[in-house]
């Protein structure tokens, strides 16, 4: 961090990106050092990186707008401007003034070369540039194997970077800003047209989330205070609020892994060693699927393996919009479909096996899937949705094997067992015997008729039979499985 007074005299510019907080924020600290401030966010239209999807951007325009609440508070409002981040930074750098720009690290490898390349520039320039971590615990590029490459199996990644990570007190917000004198003038987040209208189908996503850093920190402490007891055996239930729904806090950086890391060490949680330990592996594979991202930046088009360049997927647009719909036959799969579509998130074992039956059991390239989950996921991330896809496919890093194929009925039937989770997101199946919420077929003709159910009709029979297709999928896994 600087120490130069000289420089502290002019006006900073902080560049918000992937990081809507004002605590534990190191770039916006290093700025509130400077006399003056001018935090920018930029909607970037020069086409330089994947659109961010609807889900997400519903979800942008709430945490902006609260961003843009909390640093008004502070004393430096939030400048919205749109277009191309390598001239808007540097003309505003001429416009304020300012003598330094700061940002916090993004690790999606679009961004990683846009960021460097400014930076560059503005060095050049003789601008005082720093960057700063906080989207991770680690740096995902300094963490090697022995044989100095980076790590492909999640277990010993996190038994290397375990040990390191440090139970830091995170950064307090700034207590006041000022703002610089020269300030652009900001547009309108209305105008940025991020929220759906016609149709509007935020509906249940705005029930069900609070964006924001004040929403982050309440979810934080209601899930210390309650779910992380039990974490470990609980967590695969996708019927009870057990785990933390963290995920589109930390996707927007609303809040920082080091501050949930810091929360849970303080925390007067009763949580068993084995819950706190299964959370801090959770995060962990959130550092893992960064730590594959930025070393291989084409993860989110290529396979890993590259044997399933050959994978025999099938076309199938009725299949696919069928999965898409939750109309597949299969309870628990299209449960986890319409959670997904109603709320904007899905449960992690449901999301498994909603994974699991597109790439599997329709033989549907994985790549459509992770597309549906980026434009539908208010968690949407760019490594975690990309390396899990592939995990579940059987093309990623440390994949279940292909050859492990989820049986969506035995799965209902381990983890939702009485169908609370199914009766919740497939209403039309609320009144079946659990015996057969999750194989509706099998149900006696009286049983569904008083259940109201009539296949075909109110709910679809299955579009695949679990055996067949099952068959069906490895007979496609032999016809690459011994390629080079
Ligand atoms: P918790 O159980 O409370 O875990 C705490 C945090 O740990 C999460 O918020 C998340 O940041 C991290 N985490 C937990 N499990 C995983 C995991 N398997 N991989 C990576 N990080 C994990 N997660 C996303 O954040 N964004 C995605 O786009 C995404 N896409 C996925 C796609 C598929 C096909 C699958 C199988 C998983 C995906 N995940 C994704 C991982 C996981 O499902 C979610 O992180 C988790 O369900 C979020 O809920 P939570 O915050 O309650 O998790």
């Amino acid at each position: 961090m600087t120490s130069d007074v000289s420089i502290q005299d002019q006006p900073a510019i902080v560049w918000f990106r992937s990081d809507l907080r004002t605590g534990d924020n190191a770039a916006l600290h290093a700025a509130s050092l400077h006399k003056t401030v001018l935090p920018v966010l930029i909607r970037d239209t020069s086409n330089g990186e994947r659109d961010v999807g609807g889900a997400r951007k519903w979800w942008l325009h709430h945490a902006v707008e609260r961003l843009q609440e909390a640093l008004a508070d502070l004393g430096a409002p939030l400048v919205l401007l749109s277009g191309n981040p390598e001239e808007l930074i540097p003309d505003l750098v001429t416009s304020a003034g300012a003598s330094a720009v700061y940002w916090n690290r993004r690790y999606d490898p679009d961004f990683k070369s846009l960021d460097s390349r400014i930076k560059e520039d503005l060095q050049s320039r003789d601008i005082h540039v720093e960057s700063f971590g906080g989207h991770l615990l680690h740096e995902p590029t300094r963490v090697r194997t022995g044989s100095d490459t980076h790590y492909k199996v999640y277990s010993p990644f996190w038994r290397a970077i375990e040990g390191g990570i440090e139970d830091r007190e995170p950064l307090p917000a700034p207590k006041s800003l000022k703002a610089a004198p020269t300030m652009p003038d900001s547009e309108e987040l209305s105008d940025w047209k991020l929220l759906p209208e016609k149709p509007d189908w935020a509906g249940g996503i705005r029930e069900t989330w609070t964006p924001g850093e004040t929403g982050a920190r309440d979810r934080l402490e209601e899930f210390l205070s309650g779910a992380i007891k039990g974490y470990a055996n609980d967590r695969d239930l996708p019927g009870i609020e057990s785990t933390s729904r963290l995920s589109p806090h930390l996707a927007h950086g609303e809040i920082t892994p080091a501050q949930i890391i810091h929360a849970l060490a303080e925390s007067d949680t009763d949580a068993s060693s084995k819950d706190r330990t299964v959370f801090r592996k959770e995060i962990g594979w959130r550092e893992f699927s960064y730590h594959l991202l930025i070393n291989e930046p084409d993860l989110p088009r290529v396979n890993h393996n590259s044997k399933f360049d050959d994978f025999p997927w099938n076309d199938d647009d009725e299949g696919l919009r069928a999965w898409q719909k939750g109309m597949t036959g299969y309870p628990i799969v299209d449960a986890g479909m319409r959670e997904l579509w109603q709320t904007g998130w899905m449960h992690n074992r449901i999301r498994m096996v909603a994974a699991s039956f597109l790439t599997k059991h329709l033989l549907i390239d994985w790549r459509l899937g992770e597309r549906w989950f980026w434009d539908t996921l208010v968690d949407a991330d760019p490594a975690s949705n990309t390396a899990s896809w592939q995990w579940v496919a059987g093309s990623g890093a440390d994949a279940a094997p292909y050859f492990r194929i989820f049986n969506p009925i035995i799965q209902g039937e381990k983890f939702d067992p009485d169908g609370d989770y199914v009766r919740k997101y497939v209403p039309e199946l609320c009144d079946l015997p659990s015996k057969y919420i999750h194989k509706p077929w099998d149900a006696p003709e009286g049983v569904l008729s008083k259940a109201g159910v009539r296949l075909g009709d109110t709910y679809p029979h299955p579009i695949v039979e679990h055996q067949k297709a099952r068959q069906r999928a490895l007979d496609a896994y032999d016809k690459i499985k011994d390629a080079a």
